[in-house]
């Protein structure tokens, strides 16, 4: 017996390389799921509302603009770990 395994072969090749991006440190997720697109989207963080306990914002699809989550930035808590 003396078959190659291409098979093989090809799945032992390198990966196809993907947009190599800098590193972050921390980064804000950029990508959400859009039910309406099916799929991971681009999207847009913007300033809703300012709320009593913190910041408040939606984040839009890209490609469609439907509302795709929001979350709160709770600002005071920041420093409120800093502080000892
Ligand atoms: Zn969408």
């Amino acid at each position: 017996m003396k078959r190659v395994p291409f098979d093989f072969v090809q799945a032992g090749g390198r990966p196809p390389q993907e947009e190599q991006q800098p590193d972050f440190d921390e980064f804000e997720a950029t990508e959400l799921y859009c039910p309406k697109c099916g799929r991971a989207v681009p999207v847009r963080k913007s300033l809703l509302l300012i709320l009593p306990e913190g910041d408040k914002y939606e984040y839009t699809c890209a490609v469609c603009g439907s509302s795709v989550g929001d979350k709160i930035d709770k600002s005071g808590q920041f420093y409120g770990i800093l502080k000892t």
